[in-house]
């Protein structure tokens, strides 16, 4: 496998970055998670602008345009001849003193994989999934915005642990108020009757891609969205509940915390905003040759 990293493709193997990058010391960097499907990467607009925002908000100069990263993943997909798969943008801020200070590491590194997708099991979707309540509170928006996707997924990881350990494959992160924020590693929606709702980015969620995407094709089938504060109490007295990512799409939950949700299985809606997700990024995207 080649990998990209500032400005070469090198084989995985070379493909090694300092024990002084403050992406390693410090988690001190900003990541993307995009998607390749049938040779076609799919919103690559969008993730380069939410990777260059990422960076923005923690003051990061990445070094490269927006189109140079767009050209390099490009690049970096066809020299692996990827056509199905998942990629992977890394800017840390590159190599400096063991001290915190940023502005002693000289330049950002930027490092490009694009390799296969690890995918929840595919019967999940059609039984949905149980997820838990983590203990864990979604990091506080005042200190380190959720909205950053940066390398330091620590907060994330600790509300994994607990899923896991609990049985299951997500989790529902709630924030310091009690509200829901989002799942670990997804964004959480809740059906009733009609009306489609989704916490708002400062309850402290990622502002998620395929969220934005789900949202539009729910307005398009004639869904009431919106972004609402919600506490558990959606979730219980829901119809259906989801959740969406880039890795995930749209997946149907059924049980928090060993209750059931809904009917107790995928629902109607859950199952045609599945189908018109699939459509869409089977269809569309950069291309790579
Ligand atoms: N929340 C978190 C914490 C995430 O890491 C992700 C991405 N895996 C999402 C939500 C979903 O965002 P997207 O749809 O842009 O992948």
């Amino acid at each position: 496998m080649k990998i990209y990293l500032n400005g070469d493709l090198v084989e995985e193997k070379d493909a090694k970055v300092s024990v002084f990058d403050h992406g390693l010391l410090y988690g001190d960097g900003v990541f993307e998670g995009t998607r390749i499907y049938n040779g076609r990467v799919v919103f690559l607009d969008e993730h380069i602008n939410r990777l260059f925002e990422s960076a923005k908000v923690i003051d990061l100069d990445v070094g490269m345009t927006k189109e140079e990263i767009k050209a390099a993943t490009i690049e970096t997909c066809k020299a692996n001849g990827l056509k199905d798969g998942y990629i992977r943008h890394l800017v840390t801020r590159g190599v400096g003193t063991l001290g915190l200070n940023p502005y002693l590491c000289e330049k950002a590194s930027v490092i490009i994989i694009a390799a296969d997708i690890q995918l929840y099991p595919a019967d999940l979707y059609e039984t949905g999934m149980k997820i838990v309540t983590a203990g864990t509170i979604r990091n506080l928006p005042e200190a380190l915005n959720p909205r950053v996707k940066s390398l330091n997924y620590l907060n994330n990881i600790m509300a994994k642990i607990e899923a896991i350990n609990a049985g299951v494959m997500e989790c529902l992160m709630l924030n310091a108020q009690g509200t829901i924020a989002e799942a670990s590693g997804d964004n959480v929606f809740a059906l009733k009757g009609n009306k489609l709702m989704t916490p708002p980015p400062w309850c402290g969620g990622l502002e998620g891609i395929t969220r934005d995407k789900v949202m539009k094709l729910a307005a398009d089938m004639g869904l009431e969205v919106s972004e609402t504060v919600m506490t558990r109490y959606e979730i219980w007295t829901a119809d259906e509940v989801f959740l969406t990512g880039t890795a995930a799409e749209v997946i149907p939950v059924i049980e928090l915390d060993k209750r059931t949700i809904g009917a107790g299985k995928p629902g109607p809606i859950t199952k045609k905003l599945i189908e018109a997700y699939r459509q869409f990024v089977n269809n569309n995207g950069t291309p790579v040759q």
